[in-house]
C-alpha cells in the first residue's frame, strides 16, 4: 500500500517496470506494466496512512493529496487509454510501419495537448557535461572532440534512446556522475568537458520535456508550499496540476514512463527505444530542437541527495547538418565550453567555488545591466551544491568522490570565467 507521493516516485515506477522483466516481447511488457500501474492506482491510500507521513506531516498536504488520489482513481479509464495508445503506437511500429506509428504518435501528442510541456531555458541554463573514455587516440585539449560526432564519422553514430543510428544527437548530462553512469565508466577513466548553454540563445528554443512532473509537484513542491503555511486546494484552477488537468497529467506521465523504460535485451534493435526514437523524429519534424529527460540509470549508490536535486537529467539536442564544416560551429558557439585539466590533480573545494560565486553575485547586484546569462548558471550552481553536498556515494561525501571533485574543477572554471567577463 502506498500513497500518491510514494507511488509516483521514480524508484517505485522503476520497480513496477522491472517487474515486467523476463517477458520477452516489449509489447507484452508494456501490457504488464499497464496492469501493474492500474493495480498500483487502485491500491493507493491516503498519505495520512502511509509511512512517509512522518516526513510530510501537514494537514493541507494530506487534503491535497487525498483529493488528487480520488481524482486519479476516478480516472482509471483515462489511464487505461493512455497506456493503450502507447501500446497501439508500438503495435503499429512492429506490425505496420514506422511512418504510420510516428504519425499516430504525433496525432496523440496533439490530441492530448502534450506539446506545450516544453522545458524553459531556465531549466537547463546550467553547466552540462560531456565525456568520452580516455583512449590516447584523440586530442583531449580540443573541444570539438567532446562535441557531437563529426559529420564525416556518421557511421560511428550508434543507436541511442532518443536518436537513431546515423543521426547525431548531442547528449549532455547534468552532472559528472550522470555522464559516467551513461557511459558505464568510472569518472577517472573519462576525458570530460563541460558546456554552458547561453540563456539568451536558448530563450526561444523549443525543447520537449519528459519529466515526472507529478512527482516533482507532490514530493518537491507541496511540502515546501504547505511548510510555508500556504493554503492550496487540489481543485484550485489557478494552480496545476488540479482536477481539470487530470487527463493531461495522466497522459504526460504515461508517455514519460514508457519513454524511459529500462532496457533489458540489447541488440541491433532495442525495443525500449522505438517509441522515444519516434518521438524524436516527430519533434524534429515539428521544429523542436531537443529533448530533456531523466536518466534511466541506477542512482541507488547515491544516498541522501536532496529531493530537489537534478543531478540525473539529460539534455539531447538535435544537430543541424552543416554542408561545409565537420562540426556544427553555430551550435558550438551557443555554448561556453570548459575542458577538465586534471594535470595538477583536483584542488578545488566547495568553499572555493561558493566564494567565487559570491564574488559574481556581489558584482551583479550592483550592476545596472541584464546579466541573466551569467547570473542564472551561478544560481543554479549554488542550488546544485546545496542539494548534493550532504549526499554520499559509496560512503564518502559527493564532493569528495571523483565525480564531485571533477565537477568542482569545472564549476570553478565556469565561475572564474563568468567573473572575468563581468569585470
Ligand atoms: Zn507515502
Amino acid at each position: 500500500m502506498s500513497c500518491v507521493v510514494c507511488f509516483f516516485r521514480e524508484s517505485q515506477q522503476k520497480h513496477l517496470k522491472n517487474n515486467a522483466f523476463g517477458i520477452k516481447r516489449f509489447e507484452k511488457k508494456l501490457r504488464k506494466y499497464k496492469d501493474e500501474f492500474i493495480k498500483g492506482i487502485r491500491g493507493i491510500d491516503s498519505l495520512s496512512k502511509c509511512s512517509c507521513n512522518k516526513q510530510y506531516n501537514h494537514q493541507g498536504m494530506v487534503q491535497w493529496t487525498d483529493s488528487f488520489m480520488h481524482c486519479l482513481k476516478k480516472s482509471e479509464s483515462e489511464i487505461c487509454s493512455a497506456f493503450d495508445q502507447m501500446i497501439s503506437i508500438y503495435d503499429d511500429f512492429i506490425q505496420k510501419d514506422q511512418k504510420t506509428a510516428t504519425d499516430n504518435l504525433w496525432l496523440y501528442l496533439e490530441n492530448q495537448d502534450l506539446l506545450v510541456s516544453s522545458e524553459g531555458a531556465m531549466t537547463y541554463t546550467k553547466l552540462l557535461f560531456r565525456a568520452r573514455p580516455k583512449s590516447g587516440t584523440f586530442d583531449e585539449n580540443e573541444i570539438r572532440e567532446y562535441f557531437h560526432i563529426p559529420f564525416s564519422k556518421r557511421h560511428l553514430v550508434g543507436n541511442q534512446r532518443f536518436s537513431v543510428s546515423g543521426q547525431p544527437m548531442l547528449y549532455f548530462g547534468s552532472s559528472v556522475l550522470a555522464v559516467a553512469k551513461e557511459l558505464d565508466k568510472e569518472p577517472s577513466e573519462l576525458a570530460i568537458a563541460a558546456f554552458l548553454p547561453s540563456y539568451s540563445e536558448y530563450y526561444h528554443t523549443k525543447i520537449f520535456s519528459l519529466t515526472n512532473h507529478i512527482s516533482e509537484v507532490v514530493e518537491n513542491s507541496l511540502p515546501g508550499i504547505f511548510g510555508a503555511g500556504s493554503q492550496l486546494l487540489y481543485n484550485d484552477p489557478n494552480c496545476a496540476p488540479n482536477c481539470r488537468t487530470i487527463s493531461k497529467d495522466v497522459h504526460r506521465t504515461v508517455l514519460m514512463q514508457v519513454c524511459t523504460f529500462p532496457v533489458e535485451y540489447r541488440g541491433s534493435f532495442v525495443a525500449e527505444y522505438a517509441i522515444p526514437q519516434m518521438l524524436t523524429t516527430a519533434l524534429r519534424e515539428h521544429g523542436y530542437e531537443g529533448i530533456y529527460f531523466p536518466s534511466t540509470r541506477d542512482y541507488s549508490d547515491l544516498c541522501g541527495s536532496h529531493r530537489f536535486s537534478t543531478h540525473h537529467f539529460n539534455l539531447g539536442l538535435f544537430v543541424p547538418y552543416d554542408f561545409v564544416q565537420d562540426t556544427n560551429e553555430a551550435l558550438l558557439n551557443k555554448f561556453l565550453p570548459f575542458i577538465l585539466d586534471d594535470s595538477k590533480g583536483y584542488v578545488t573545494s566547495v568553499d572555493d567555488v561558493l566564494n567565487k560565486c559570491a564574488e559574481v553575485t556581489d558584482f551583479t547586484k550592483n550592476s545596472p545591466h541584464n546579466n541573466n546569462d551569467y547570473v542564472l548558471p551561478v544560481c543554479k550552481l549554488k542550488l546544485h551544491i546545496e542539494y548534493v553536498k550532504d549526499a554520499t556515494i559509496n560512503g564518502s561525501r559527493y564532493f569528495e568522490s571523483d565525480a564531485g571533485k571533477i565537477e568542482l574543477e569545472l564549476y570553478m572554471k565556469m565561475v572564474s570565467h563568468i567573473y572575468g567577463c563581468l569585470k
